[in-house]
């Protein structure tokens, strides 16, 4: 017999602010435990690209919320031969929109689509929908509190605003958006926290139990080594 269908699958979920490395260290824990790796922010952010495509307005949430339901949203991983590098390739309705969902123009506009009850509805059926049997690693805001709420390892990862600022300014920089300021990512980032915070439907927060990483002065690499340790003690 197979030997998953044995063993009760492991559900980690981690939770966090924008850019507190969230993405970086799930990827890499996923592709060091053979886990599935579930970018939930990616399906926020595919929503709003629906609402885009659609010119919804943010008045329309049912109609956002269908559209998003009837959505076929994957996300698969792609190896860059030469670099070795790992990219998770996002479709959206088979298009490939990788690119788009990181774009700023969507960066300001998810945190609206994400919080309108019904399109987190629609959403959170369809990430418990893809970690059912499966060992996974899950990350965004609510996953703690609402997504896997018996996950097997839950955690808070943050650093401060200064060092966030940062990382997100280097990424847009590697995505060739050299023209924005920090001032402007700072301005950008601290109001989609306060979003995220804030909304009446699933906002973030730390739950009871979980394991609060400030990554500030540790950084990303040692954090994702810290949360390695304890996974492997885990699946012994
Ligand atoms: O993780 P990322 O920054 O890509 O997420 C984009 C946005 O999607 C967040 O700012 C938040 O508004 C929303 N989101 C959410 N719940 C999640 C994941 C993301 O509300 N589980």
């Amino acid at each position: 017999m197979d030997k998953t269908q044995l063993t009760k699958p492991l559900h980690i979920a981690i939770d966090g602010p924008v850019a507190a490395g969230k993405g970086t260290i799930a990827k890499r824990l996923a592709q060091e435990l053979g886990f599935l790796y579930v970018d939930t922010g990616a399906m926020y952010r595919c929503s709003a690209v629906i609402a885009l495509e659609n010119n919804l307005s943010m008045e329309e949430e049912e109609r956002i919320a269908g559209a998003t339901d009837e959505a076929d949203i994957e996300m698969y991983d792609r190896r860059n031969l030469e670099t070795g590098e790992i990219t998770t390739v996002v479709e959206l309705n088979g298009a490939d929109v990788t690119e788009r969902i990181r774009l700023r123009e969507i960066d300001r506009l998810v945190p609206k689509v994400a919080a309108m009850a019904k399109v987190r509805a629609v959403l959170v059926k369809k990430q418990q929908k893809i970690a059912v049997g499966k060992d996974v690693i899950m990350e965004g805001r609510d996953i703690s509190s609402v997504v896997l709420p018996n996950a097997d390892l839950k955690i808070f990862l943050t650093a401060d605003v200064e060092e966030r600022t940062r990382r997100r300014l280097l990424q847009y920089r590697e995505r060739g958006n050299g023209m924005i300021s920090y001032e402007e990512v700072k301005a950008e980032l601290e109001s989609r926290d306060e979003m995220d915070l804030n909304r009446k439907s699933d906002p973030l927060r730390q739950v009871t139990g979980a394991w609060l990483l400030d990554t500030t002065n540790i950084g990303i690499e040692e954090a994702a080594q810290m949360i390695a340790v304890k996974l492997k003690s885990m699946l012994k």
